[in-house]
């Protein structure tokens, strides 16, 4: 991974929950998807999991019912025929999880930065409750602590930033966040319905089934059209166009990574050493340990610097 922000590779996460009927942080996910992109490349990758998050606290019937009612999920434990074998291997989804987080980690003068994704600041209490849970759930505390300690930040002000780098390369770029400075303005333009909403290419095999009119709320759908709408601001004035990874109509022939397969937690963590076969990529522990000092660099390495 290179330092150009060109080549930088971000993870961009969503989460369809139902919300506990007592808490406000804590939930309940039943659909999770995250993306990596790069400006370069496009899309590179994406995971998407259906999770039957059992049990349900007493009194969750009516949160579970607004989530069908919103996006055609199914309830847990009252239709889990809906659901796949593999909807309640919890351990199993929060490795996958940690491993496309790691592979796509941000570098800092070759070292890895701090594990971070982004989503819209009104997601947050999603996806930091996913990973709360599925870390409390996936009975592997080093694999918890992993989920619990990923920072979220906000898509809008990282779309701000690309914008204000892409102008410093070609001025004669400009949007309504480079005339205005207003992280704002990318949140509209983020949030605004646009014509992707119900492309298959871009939903998960649940949403895209015969008869769903929700597809538009499906978590891979809302990932993957923010993503497209972040590339279709810039890759022409970049002059990257071309790669199948930056095209909605291209995207299923874009040379992706295999589909994550369902690994067993063990088979793909060592437990003081992390490997990732697939790249061939490992950090030792102390690697490990020379991430909580590399922080200074953290946002640097993660927000383009505009000069
Ligand atoms: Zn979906």
């Amino acid at each position: 991974m290179s330092g150009d922000p060109e080549e930088r590779i971000y993870t961009v996460v969503k989460a369809n929950v139902i919300k506990h009927p007592l808490s406000n942080d804590e939930v309940f996910p039943v659909e999770f998807s995250m993306a990596a992109f790069s400006l370069k490349r496009g899309v590179i990758e994406s995971y998407t999991a259906i999770i039957e998050p059992l049990p349900l606290p007493s009194g969750s019937a009516y949160n579970a019912r607004v989530l069908k009612d919103d996006t055609d999920l199914p309830l847990p434990g009252v239709e889990s025929d809906l659901f796949s074998e593999s909807s309640q291997d919890y351990g199993t989804i929060a490795a996958n999880v940690k491993r496309m987080i790691f592979m796509h980690l941000p570098t800092s003068t070759g070292r890895l930065t701090k594990k971070v994704v982004f989503c819209m600041t009104s997601d947050f209490p999603a996806a930091a409750g996913t990973f709360r849970w599925l870390g409390a759930n996936c009975n592997d505390s080093t694999l918890g602590k992993f989920l619990v300690d990923i920072e979220i930040l906000d898509l809008s002000r990282l779309f701000y930033r690309l914008s204000l780098f892409v102008n410093s390369r070609n001025p004669s770029f400009s949007n309504g966040m480079t005339q205005f400075h207003l992280v704002a303005v990318g949140e509209k333009q983020l949030n605004r319905p646009n014509a992707w909403s119900f492309r298959n290419e871009i939903t998960c095999p649940f949403h895209c089934k015969a008869g769903s009119n929700k597809m538009d709320m499906c978590a891979k759908n809302w990932v993957l059209r923010r993503i497209f709408t972040i590339l279709k601001e810039f890759v022409d004035v970049l002059g990257l166009k071309g790669s199948t990874g930056h095209n909605v109509e291209t995207y299923p022939s874009a040379n992706f990574a295999p589909k994550i397969e369902f690994l067993r937690t063990k088979s793909v963590i060592n437990e003081n050493k992390l490997e990732f076969t697939k790249t061939g990529f490992s950090t030792t522990p102390t690697e490990q340990c020379h991430l909580r000092f590399i922080c200074t660099s953290f946002l640097t390495a993660v927000f383009p610097s505009p000069h």
